[in-house]
């Protein structure tokens, strides 16, 4: 942990400031070769210099401390108060234990940068009708939707409006197995206004009653793999279990499209909790944290497949024409985006639409790809859909499947299974190398075992294998799985044991 020192108070202490008297403490440094605290930035034997040592941290005393900031009684605290598990950062710094109180009150829990998420799957939408998110016209109007797509101005729940860039529903659907996310944000908020006022001693600033209040608020929305998040606004709300959210926003969110999943947060939770200093100091440790924040989209500058958009209301008669000779798209005229960018005009209104809905709530409102319970299961659904359509070359969607999906998992999990490291256990303690003695050296337990397992390795061969044997998979791409396939075999020898269906003998 970091250690740091309060000079008022002449102790030491683990937060950036005194828990004792609020006042700055002093950073220290440590040299890890004498195991001692040095003057000065580097230790002068060593060279080395650093904030933080390794020892026993006064548990009760900063529990203590955070229950009398909060001012509640020790009955009223959490039973159960989750963290995050160790720390990965260079300084191995610390948050302040009020917060992970005060998540713990309204059951939240938070992410290794001290944000906490709502994860979901991106769908994009261009328009909207207010009875279908939810709110009324009245308020609608004073978030600037004051007209319609037509151009009529906003006076009934029924008319059809163009969703703004930033602007996102949030999903709430019961039957979908998630939280709802007006729920979880609700509480968000509460957290946030607790922590204004009882741990910084400020106002407090949403004060939300009800869902309704949410609307206006603004969100961080970001995509895996990215450290840019994109300032959202929640307009509404929906039944589909999803981020939806215009094409734009999801074109912002990454730039090389490599994902379907995302995540919101609350903007002043984002302000407040994140802290580069949480964040994992080996390569990639900044990958999926909000170190940049975008507040306003630029087309022009997002991810390219958004200037392929179309902004018409109907496909003319032509399109049908040239795609019966087999002609290719190109040859057609349609308005995309990057024409009006190209003309300099404004691409975000008059985008159009080709078919209405009555009420967009009323489709899949949960992707089966959730309630699927085994990859196998998903694979073979995905299948039957494929059979279905007469437009998908099935063998081309089971080769992209195995070659985007499963060899990478399998090729992945097999280098990382003869890197890993090795657990103790009994005492959890975790080995980069296994002791020479065979042993747990703190608690001498011989039982040390792998961090990746055997089965972490191949579970997707098999359904890989189905594939292969069901569809018309390239040759290359059949003979690279039963490569891998020998090459796991090699290390763990041959699966003999394997248990298989009875019909199979009849
Ligand atoms: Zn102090
Ligand atoms: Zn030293
Ligand atoms: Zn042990």
């Amino acid at each position: 942990m970091s250690e740091k020192f309060c000079k008022k108070c002449n102790r030491e202490s683990i937060y950036g400031i005194c828990e004792i008297c609020g006042g700055k403490n002093e950073k220290k440094v440590f040299c890890r070769m004498c195991n001692k605290e040095i003057e000065g930035e580097k230790c002068e034997m060593h060279d080395l210099g650093s904030g933080f040592k390794t020892g026993r941290i006064d548990m009760k005393h900063y529990y203590e401390k955070a229950r009398e900031k909060l001012g509640v009684l020790r009955v009223e605290v959490p039973e159960l108060i989750k963290g995050v598990r160790g720390t990965s950062s260079g300084d191995h710094d610390l948050e302040n234990l009020v917060k992970g109180l005060l998540r713990a009150k309204y059951k939240l829990c938070v992410n290794k940068d001290g944000t906490i998420r709502y994860d979901m799957t991106e769908l994009p939408l261009s328009h909207f009708k207010p009875r279908e998110i939810e709110v009324g016209v009245e308020r609608l109007r004073e978030l600037g939707y004051e007209k319609d797509c037509y151009g009529k101005k906003l006076e009934r729940d029924d008319q059809i409006l163009e969703l703004k860039p930033h602007d996102v529903l949030l999903p709430c659907n019961v039957k979908s197995g998630d939280e709802r996310a007006d729920d979880l944000f609700i509480n968000i908020t509460k957290f946030v206004d607790d922590l204004l006022e009882k741990f910084y001693g400020l106002d407090r600033f949403f004060n939300v009653e009800s869902r309704e209040d949410l609307i206006g608020q603004l969100g961080v929305c970001m995509a895996p793999h990215n450290c840019a998040g994109v300032i959202c606004r929640i307009v509404g709300f929906t039944k589909v279990q999803g981020l939806v959210a215009s094409p734009y926003l999801h074109a912002a969110m990454r730039r090389d499209c490599d994902g379907d999943e995302a995540a919101i947060m609350l903007l002043m939770d984002v302000l407040i909790n994140f802290s580069r200093k949480f964040l994992p100091s080996h390569r990639g440790g900044t990958q999926d944290a909000p170190l940049v924040l975008n507040g306003k989209i630029y087309a022009r500058e997002v991810d390219d497949q958004i200037l392929d958009f179309e902004l018409v209301d109907y496909y003319p008669l032509e399109l049908y024409e040239k795609a019966e000779k087999g002609l290719h798209s190109s040859e057609v005229e349609i308005e995309m985006v990057k024409q009006r960018i190209g003309r300099g005009e404004d691409p975000y209104i008059n985008t159009g639409f080709t078919h209405d809905t009555d009420n967009f709530n009323l489709g899949a409102v949960c992707s089966s790809y959730k309630t699927l319970p085994t990859m196998r299961d998903k694979v073979e659904s995905q299948m039957v859909l494929c059979s279905k359509l007469r437009c998908v070359d099935q063998g081309d969607v089971a080769r992209l499947i195995i070659d985007r999906h499963f060899m990478r998992d399998l090729k992945g999990n097999l280098r990382k299974f003869t890197q890993q490291s090795f657990r103790c256990g009994r005492c959890n303690e975790i080995y980069r190398r296994v002791p020479l003695d065979g042993k747990c050296s703190k608690c001498h337990n011989p039982k040390l075992i792998f961090t990746i397992s055997y089965g972490s390795i191949v579970k997707y061969m098999e359904p890989a294998m189905d594939l292969v044997k069901n569809f018309n998979v390239p040759e290359y791409i059949g003979q690279d799985l039963v490569l891998t396939k020998r090459y796991i075999e090699s290390i763990f020898g041959k699966d003999n044991e394997k248990q298989e269906s009875i019909d199979k003998w009849f």
